[in-house]
C-alpha cells in the first residue's frame, strides 16, 4: 500500500510547515490529489490515521481536494476530461492528445494549526 508512504511524507512535511510557522499543533491538512496521481482517497485517509500517530498531527484531519484529469487538444483548442482510466482522445476532433493539463497533482495546499 503505497498510500502509507505518501501519508507519512504528508505528515512529515505538514509537521515541518507547522514548526516553521511556530504552531504547536495541526488541526487539519489540505492536499490536492489528481485523478491520475494513482492515489485512492479512502486508502489515503486510512493511511493518514496510521501515519499521524504520535506526531504533532495526532489530532489533525486530512482534507482531500480531488483534481479531475484534463487534457488539451492543440488541434481545436479544446480542453477535455480524460476520465479514469484515462482516455487521451479529443471528443471534438477525434484525434489523440496526450497533453495533460491537470490530474497528476499530489501536494499540500494548506496546514491549519
Ligand atoms: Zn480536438
Amino acid at each position: 500500500m503505497h498510500e502509507l508512504s505518501i501519508a507519512t511524507a504528508i505528515v512529515e512535511q505538514a509537521g515541518e510547515i507547522a514548526r516553521a510557522d511556530g504552531a504547536g499543533g495541526v488541526s487539519s491538512v489540505t492536499v490536492r490529489v489528481g485523478e491520475l496521481a494513482g492515489v485512492v482517497p479512502d486508502a489515503l485517509h486510512f493511511a493518514f490515521e496510521v501515519a499521524r500517530d504520535g506526531t504533532a498531527l495526532a489530532a489533525a484531519r486530512l482534507v482531500v481536494e480531488q483534481v479531475p484529469g484534463r487534457a488539451w487538444c492543440g488541434e481545436c483548442a479544446e480542453e477535455f476530461a480524460v476520465g479514469m482510466p484515462p482516455f487521451f482522445w479529443c471528443p471534438r476532433c477525434d484525434r489523440p492528445s496526450r497533453e495533460l493539463r491537470s490530474g497528476r497533482e499530489l501536494e499540500i495546499t494548506g496546514v491549519q494549526s
